[in-house]
């Protein structure tokens, strides 16, 4: 029977590890972290996140602003309020909330945002950097991902990892945090062949995909850990995952479970982000 990794024990270690980071920041350098949230439009899970976001940052001591517009706000507007927080010395983060109204170009918003700010990391000067090794800013749910592997021992270099799902905020930048600890890294995707032969190599399987349950015991190798991305809301209004829970957790060494696993490493690793980008301006 696997381990389940406890990842809301681990996201309020880390935030109780940032707390403290943050009134020492606070007690010798006179600085508080600060994070600014634009949000356009009314999409409600994107209300709860900001929402969640803004209660994290009070609990960690953090300055927390919110920017919210409505979905016909135009493209230009936004680019200005970014000029403006780029400059702000009160605001070391700068987040987007994402998905943006069809009407704005995302790519252009994010580029507008100094790389030194982008706590999200998914400015192109920092999805660059990823690739060399040596970027700003790692996006939060890969880098919590990566934190949950480290804390709960588990070695990877020389292991085989197989990532399900190929997005640019999980599945790319994921694959190469696997690698760069020196794990044999396969992404796979819709056009997989043979997905179950894949995963069933695996001795670490992150799963990506958006679909409930996708990943079964006969897909997956005795003894692998095994990492549920996925958030999936079903019919009765429950939450689940990727993953075939009970039955792949009587074969892994270890697995996430849906809710409570991946899902709080990623506002965790946001407020880690923020102050990581607090330090850095005090030595720029
Ligand atoms: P995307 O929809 O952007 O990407 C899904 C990926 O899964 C794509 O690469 C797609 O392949 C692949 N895929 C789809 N169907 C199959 C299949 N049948 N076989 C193999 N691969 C398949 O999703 P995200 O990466 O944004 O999110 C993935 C999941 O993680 C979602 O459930 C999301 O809600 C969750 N999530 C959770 C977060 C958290 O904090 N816990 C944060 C972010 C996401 P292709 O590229 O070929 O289309």
């Amino acid at each position: 029977m696997a381990v389940i990794i406890d990842g809301n024990k681990i996201a309020q270690d880390i935030r109780e590890e940032v707390r403290q980071s943050a009134l020492e920041l606070k007690k010798q350098k006179g600085v508080i972290p600060g994070l600014a949230v634009v949000l356009v439009g009314e999409d409600p899970a994107s209300q709860v996140y900001v929402g969640k976001k803004a209660k994290a940052c009070a609990e960690v001591g953090f300055l927390s602003r919110e920017y919210k517009f409505p979905s016909e706000t135009e493209e230009e507007k936004l680019l200005k309020i970014i000029k403006k927080l780029n400059k702000d010395k009160l605001i070391h983060g700068i987040l987007v909330q994402l998905p943006l109204p069809k009407h704005i170009s995302t790519e252009k918003i994010i580029a507008a945002i100094d790389p030194y700010k982008d706590v999200d990391g998914f400015h192109p000067y920092n999805v660059g950097s990823l690739i060399t090794g040596n970027p700003l800013f790692v996006p939060c749910t890969p880098r919590g991902i990566m934190e949950l592997i480290f804390r709960s021992g588990i070695e990877l270099a020389g292991k085989e990892a197989v990532v399900v799902g190929r997005s640019n905020i999980v599945g790319k930048p994921l694959a190469l945090l696997l690698l760069a600890q020196n794990a044999t890294v396969t992404m796979c995707h819709s056009k997989t062949k043979d997905l179950p032969k894949v995963t069933g190599r695996a001795d670490v399987l992150i799963a990506a995909i958006g679909k409930p349950r996708m990943i079964e015991a006969d897909m997956v190798k005795e003894g692998a850990v095994v990492i549920d991305v996925g958030v999936n809301r079903l019919e009765n209004g429950k939450l689940t995952g990727d993953v075939a829970f009970e039955e792949v957790s009587a074969k892994a060494s270890f697995i996430t479970p849906v809710p409570g696993g991946v899902g709080p490493m990623t506002i965790a690793t946001l407020m880690k982000n923020t102050l990581d980008a607090a330090r850095r301006s005090i030595n720029s």
